[in-house]
């Protein structure tokens, strides 16, 4: 009799996995609680996949004989609870997919930086050669690409903790915690200590021969360390020396065997990305790429979209992009980086942040802040005394207009807001995106004074 399959949630890896279930022959049914989207149904219709929406039917998913659930989907969900009553094994996407499939496999996390170490780690292998793929939380998740037939005997999976809460044997030959700090932590009963295990399951199945990159600059990750024996090599890396570990020596990073890696042409800035950088290399160091490879993907890699990313200079000013920064520790990191004054547009909904951290950063390089959001007192609150000028906007249009009247040249305006988005956009691209359209829309004006209106 064939094994029934079924799919809780159909977003992007929920119909991955249905789809890769169908391939291998399980009986897949998809449930999801909300309404699925048309070309999501049709889809669906057309690989002969049975699917039910508005509802999570307690007859039908308890049948199966395994369930995948989507990352969205919380511990707490009654669907769940009743699966997990019922014995029914549930597992992530990334579990089911990693099963089915022989290719070595490079897996990533982290609270910050997961998105853009893996995009890195991939740019690396690639420019030297290597048979690689790129899946997970970044393009198509991992089930869709095996669903698809893509094939390749290395993949970097981009990893999430609610993908990792729910693996059984999921074993990357390499696996890297870029960081943890607070974040998602409404998830994981306000704990720290969960939402790290979370990140540190990447780790429980590693083998002697495999290894493990983890941050050691990140105090929540290395306190936790001792509380996780880990059987594979483990590589640290730190800004500062580390023993038998990666880290950074003026222009260079420093590699285990005294390699030197030159990062003085490197497209990407900021100290925050001097560290993805090391996760990086230190996986194509391990893979066996020659040195001078390494060097040659880092200076050919851009900024990807919402992340640091330069959008347009008008009028001597530099609009720089950074929609995802969605907590206080990446738009630290983004302030960090900026070396000359800076109009900050920053706000949205908040995740319960602590702004004190940013303060001292605040203080020296922001002279206005634009909160967009809906409601800014927290913001005003937390910086007022620190930053001459504070205002509001309502819509990336607005904002953007208000910057352009506080900056001068030389100045930068950045959006790095620090808070999900959910009140005023749909999602951080969505943010990201109608921030720069205003800004190339304030770019054609500029160029055309007579049309301005
Ligand atoms: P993730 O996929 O973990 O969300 P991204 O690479 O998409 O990470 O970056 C998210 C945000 O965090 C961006 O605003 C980026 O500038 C910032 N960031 C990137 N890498 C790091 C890092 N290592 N530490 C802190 N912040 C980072």
């Amino acid at each position: 009799m064939q094994r029934k399959l079924v799919i809780l949630g159909a977003a992007e890896s929920g119909v991955g996995a249905a789809l890769l279930g169908k391939h291998l022959g399980f009986d897949v049914f998809v449930s999801d609680k909300g309404m699925i989207a048309g070309a999501v149904k049709e889809r669906l219709h057309t690989a002969g996949i049975a699917f039910e929406e508005g509802k999570h039917t307690p007859e039908l998913v308890l049948q199966a004989s395994e369930i995948v659930k989507s990352p969205g989907i919380p511990e707490t969900a009654e669907i769940v609870q009743l699966i997990r009553n019922a014995g029914i094994g549930l597992i992530s996407e990334i579990e089911f997919a990693a099963r089915h499939t022989n290719a070595t496999l490079i897996a990533i996390t982290g609270s910050n930086g997961k998105t853009t170490t893996t995009a890195l780690a991939y740019h690396l292998l690639h420019k030297a050669g290597f048979d690689v793929g790129m899946a997970g939380n970044i393009g198509n998740s991992f089930a869709m690409e095996l669903a698809l037939g893509v094939q390749h005997e290395y993949w970097v999976l981009e990893v999430s903790s609610f993908q990792l809460d729910d693996i059984v044997q999921f074993k990357p030959h390499i696996a890297a915690i870029t960081n943890i700090t607070p974040d998602h932590l409404d998830r994981y009963g306000y704990s720290m200590d969960n939402y790290a295990h979370a990140k540190f399951n990447i780790t429980r199945n590693l083998q002697a021969d495999d290894f493990f990159i983890y941050g050691a600059d990140s105090s929540e990750l290395t306190a936790r360390l001792p509380k996780y024996p880990v059987r594979a090599h483990t590589l640290p890396f730190s800004l500062q020396p580390v023993p038998n570990g990666i880290y950074c020596r003026s222009e260079n990073i420093v590699l285990p065997n005294g390699h030197l890696i030159n990062t003085g042409s490197m497209g990407i800035k900021g100290r925050h990305n001097l560290y993805n950088a090391m996760v990086a290399v230190a996986v194509a160091h391990i893979l066996g790429a020659s040195p001078a490879d390494i060097e040659n993907g880092l200076s050919s890699f851009e900024a990807l979209e919402h992340r640091l990313e330069p959008v347009a200079t008008i009028n001597g000013v530099l609009y720089i992009n950074d929609s995802k920064a969605t907590n206080t520790d990446s738009a630290w990191y983004a302030l960090d980086a900026m070396t000359q004054p800076v109009v900050w547009i920053a706000g949205g909904t908040d995740k319960g942040n602590d702004y004190s951290t940013l303060a001292e950063l605040v203080k020296q390089k922001v002279k206005a802040i634009v909160c967009m959001c809906r409601d800014s007192a927290k913001i005003h609150r937390a910086f007022a005394g620190l930053v001459p000028h504070i205002t509001d906007a309502h819509s990336a249009t607005e904002a953007v207009e208000v910057a352009c009247n506080l900056a001068q040249p030389g100045d930068v305006v950045l959006l790095s807001p620090a808070c999900a988005s959910f009140d005023l956009f749909q999602n951080y691209t969505d943010r990201g995106r109608q921030f720069k359209a205003a800004v190339h829309h304030l770019e054609a004006n500029n160029q055309n004074p007579a049309f301005t209106g």
